[in-house]
């Protein structure tokens, strides 16, 4: 994603089991590599890390 990934748009590097497909490679974005999640963020399940994710989304778009 040469202009960075919008919000609300699904990254072109998440597989079908939402995980990354450039992790651990040099080419993974410095941001996603410097971000450390927090247990706020990523709650008791997938189901609150998503809602958590759209609401930032949303507040950033
Ligand atoms: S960590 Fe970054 S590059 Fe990897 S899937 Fe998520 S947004 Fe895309």
């Amino acid at each position: 994603m040469p202009d960075g990934k919008p919000a609300g748009v699904r990254c072109v590097h998440l597989d079908a089991n939402n995980a990354c497909e450039l992790f651990g490679l040099p080419s993974r974005p410095r941001f996603c590599i410097e971000l450390r999640p927090e247990p706020e963020m990523c709650g008791e399940d997938s189901t609150h890390a998503l809602s958590y994710l759209a609401n930032l989304e949303e507040i950033t778009r």
